[in-house]
Formats: structure tokens, C-alpha cells, sequence
């Protein structure tokens, strides 16, 4: 664990409140730029979405337009970031295995529109491992990278601090914001600019801001499976993804793929469950996931949604292996935009990934924060 310095009395160029994914991705691209830069995080290390996840950076299914193009800029930026600080990549690509021809015509569409780019259709014969005589059909998409999060995460913070001189503040909760002033509940730290990164907590800083962005919470449910004795050749997804991911659900093919899975896997779909399967340095799998919406998220995992997740991997890749874990996960969510960059003063900006995609977006949506501070960013990774 890092130990906290004592507290700062410095003038920092930028304080960022929060060591998730975002937090850490607005501090890598300040510090990279020559910033001097403190981390401000409530707990001994990050501990919510950024390390519960499936660290799938996933460009292929996101939005068309804007976001399609953040999650593509954010890749090209972790690729940067996972060569610089020596990060392990588990797997690359995407293999999107489906059993039905609604969803053979959305693989087709998807492949018609400018996001197709890099994305080919292979027979399941050519994937090096067992899949369900169901499966028609796989798209194969080479964009998306996946990380082990709970390893990862700690070790960019780590390398934050070491390489690039980044301060971090552990169990040190920001309470306002005020002209320059971070106070907190250790005591005041000060910086020129400001980037709140809270996540999902819908009860801090600027909380009374939240609501005219339609802020709520998503709970997930997530499991981690033993080894299956191969290795993935990248992330595997299936149908029920199609209807869930933008960048296929609201192509005009998805209405009938809906139609036929809200009678054929209703359940599945009113647990909001989809299949992602990534794979770890070990071997095991992480698997998920569900959604269901609260602002206060129950803490419960039920067995019956663990139940219908491990009915879709049976589907797709056949019996699944031993569970080894089992976790709830929550992050923000809104019917209104897919995140905001908010300024609630001059030099201060609140940063709220407000979908499932984090990860996969930080560095892009980071970009777009410090340029809107008139940070100049460092010319190798504005690429
Ligand atoms: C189960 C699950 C699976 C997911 N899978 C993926 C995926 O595969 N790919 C993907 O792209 N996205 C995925 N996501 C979404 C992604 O993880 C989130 O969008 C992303 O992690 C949000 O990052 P964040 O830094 O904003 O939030 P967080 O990770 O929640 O970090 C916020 C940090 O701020 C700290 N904090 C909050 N308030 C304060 C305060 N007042 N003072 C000090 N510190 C504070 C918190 O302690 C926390 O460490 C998933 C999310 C979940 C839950």
C-alpha cells in the first residue's frame, strides 16, 4: 500500500478528486503534460466501478458518432499508457458469437456502417476454442483490449506517483470546492484547477448539480469462473449484447433480434443480463453481467440473475467451470447523456461517466477536460 505523504502545503496545478479510472486518466495526461498534479480518494485505493469491472476497453458496440470516437482515442491512449508503465494486456479483440439470423443481419448492418472498420465475420469453426453448436456466426473485431482492473488500477497509481510525480491523498474525502480550494476532511489542499471525479457517489461534491443531469446508479453482478483449461482468444460476447450495446441496438436490424428475445430469453432481459467472458493471467474467467437501476442500489447479489448469467456462458461456450467469486458492482448512469464534463466554476470541471463504459472512454473524455482548462497536452500522446 502507498503511503500518504504528509499534508501538502503546495500550490497544485491540478487536485483531481477521486483514483477511479477517470480520475487516474485526467492525472496521467495533466502530469504527462508537466502539471503538477495531487489525486484526492476517500479510501486506501480505489475501490469502486474501476476495479470491479470487466477492464474490457471496448470500442466496437459503443455509440455511433462521438462516443464510437472517444472509446477509439481512449484505445489508442491505453495503448500508449499499457507500453509506458508496463502494463500486462490479458487479450485483444472481440468475439461476438451469436445463435440467431436477427442477429447475423445486425452483424451485417454493423459491418455496412463506418464502425465496421478493422471488424470481419469468421465461421465458429475458426475460433481455437469449443463453442456451442448453436453459434452461427462470430464477429471478430481487433480494437478492444482487456485489462485485469484490480491489478491494473493500483499499479497506474503507483506509477502516477513514482514516474511522474503525482501526490495522492488516501482516506481523505473532498467536501467543497471553493475558489482554488479543495477542503477536506484532513484539511485544505489548493490548486489552480480542479477535476472532480467521483463516480457513482451522488452525494458529494456538487451533488446539488446532479440532478439536471439525470444521475442515478446501475448495480451489476459479476463472477469469476476457474480456469476452462484454454486460453480465450479475446473477449467473448453474444446475442443479448446486441440489444444492449448502442453501437448495434439502435441500428434499424436490432428491432427483430428484440422481438424474438423478449420471448425467447425474457428473464434475461428483464435482469438487464448480458454475457461478457474475459480471461486473467491465471486462467480464470470474469464473467457477467446484470443491471438493474436505483439510486440506492440494494447490496444483495441474487442467485436466480447469477443463475441466468451462467445460462447465457452455457449457451455460448458450454458448462461453465467452478465459480470462484462473486460481486456486486455500481456505477452512474442517466437517460440523458452517456457523460458530462460539467463547470461549476471557471477552473473547475466535474467529470461523470454516466454508462458502463469507464473504462473505455477515460482517456478520451480526460483529453477533453483539461483541453476545455487550457491545458496543452503532451504532443506524443496527442498523437
Ligand atoms: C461490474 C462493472 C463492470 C463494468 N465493466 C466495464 C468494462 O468492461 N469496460 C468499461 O469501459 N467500463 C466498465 N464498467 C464501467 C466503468 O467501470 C466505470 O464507468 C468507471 O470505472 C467509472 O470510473 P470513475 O473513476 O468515474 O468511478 P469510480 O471507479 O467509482 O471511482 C471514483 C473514485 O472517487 C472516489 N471518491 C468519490 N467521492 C469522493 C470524494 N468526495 N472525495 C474523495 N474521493 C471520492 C471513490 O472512492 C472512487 O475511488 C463497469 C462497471 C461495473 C460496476
Amino acid at each position: 500500500m502507498m503511503t500518504t505523504p504528509s499534508f501538502p502545503t503546495t500550490t497544485y496545478d491540478l487536485a483531481i478528486v477521486g483514483a477511479g479510472v477517470v480520475g487516474l486518466a485526467h492525472a496521467y495526461l495533466a502530469a504527462s503534460a508537466g502539471l503538477r498534479v495531487v489525486v484526492i480518494e476517500r479510501d486506501g485505493a480505489a475501490n469502486g466501478a474501476s476495479v470491479r469491472n470487466f477492464g474490457f476497453i471496448t470500442v466496437t458496440g459503443q455509440k455511433r458518432g462521438e462516443f464510437y470516437q472517444l472509446a477509439r482515442r481512449s484505445r489508442a491512449i491505453w495503448q500508449t499508457v499499457i507500453a509506458e508503465l508496463g502494463l500486462r494486456a490479458e487479450h485483444e479483440g472481440l468475439y461476438m458469437c451469436v445463435r440467431r439470423p436477427e442477429s447475423e443481419a445486425i452483424l451485417d448492418a454493423f459491418l455496412r456502417t463506418e464502425m465496421g472498420e478493422g471488424c470481419r465475420l469468421l465461421a465458429p469453426s475458426e475460433l481455437p476454442i469449443p463453442l456451442s453448436l448453436d453459434v452461427r456466426r462470430v464477429l471478430h473485431s481487433p480494437h478492444e483490449v482487456r485489462l485485469e482492473s484490480r491489478d491494473v488500477i493500483p499499479q497506474v497509481a503507483e506509477n502516477l506517483r513514482r514516474r511522474l510525480g503525482v501526490d495522492f491523498l488516501y482516506h481523505c474525502t473532498a467536501l467543497d470546492v471553493s475558489h482554488g480550494q479543495i477542503a477536506t476532511s484532513l484539511g485544505t489542499v489548493r490548486a489552480r484547477s480542479v477535476v472532480v471525479c467521483q463516480g457513482d457517489n451522488l452525494s458529494g461534491v456538487f451533488a446539488s448539480r446532479l440532478p439536471s443531469f439525470g444521475v442515478s446508479r446501475c448495480k451489476l453482478q459479476m463472477l469469476r469462473l476457474a480456469s476452462p483449461g484454454y486460453r480465450l482468444p479475446g473477449s467473448i460476447m453474444s446475442d443479448l449484447g446486441l440489444v444492449r450495446y448502442l453501437g448495434y441496438s439502435e441500428l434499424d436490424e436490432a428491432a427483430a433480434l428484440k422481438i424474438r428475445l423478449e420471448s425467447e430469453q425474457p428473464q434475461h432481459l428483464k435482469a438487464g443480463v448480458h454475457l461478457i467472458v474475459v480471461q486473467g493471467t491465471d486462467g480464470s474467467l470474469v464473467v457477467g453481467d446484470s443491471h438493474s437501476y436505483d439510486h440506492t442500489p440494494d447490496p444483495f447479489g441474487l442467485e436466480a440473475i447469477d443463475d441466468l448469467i451462467l445460462d447465457e456462458y452455457r449457451q455460448v461456450l458450454g458448462a461453465p467451470p467452478p465459480v470462484l467469486e462473486r460481486w456486486i458492482g455500481t456505477y452512474a448512469v442517466s437517460d440523458q447523456q452517456l457523460y458530462f464534463i460539467d463547470t461549476p466554476d471557471t477552473d473547475v470541471r466535474h467529470v461523470v461517466v454516466t454508462c458502463g463504459a469507464g473504462a473505455s472512454t477515460a482517456f478520451g473524455i480526460a483529453e477533453k477536460t483539461l483541453s476545455s482548462l487550457g491545458v496543452e497536452l503532451h504532443a506524443t500522446i496527442v498523437g
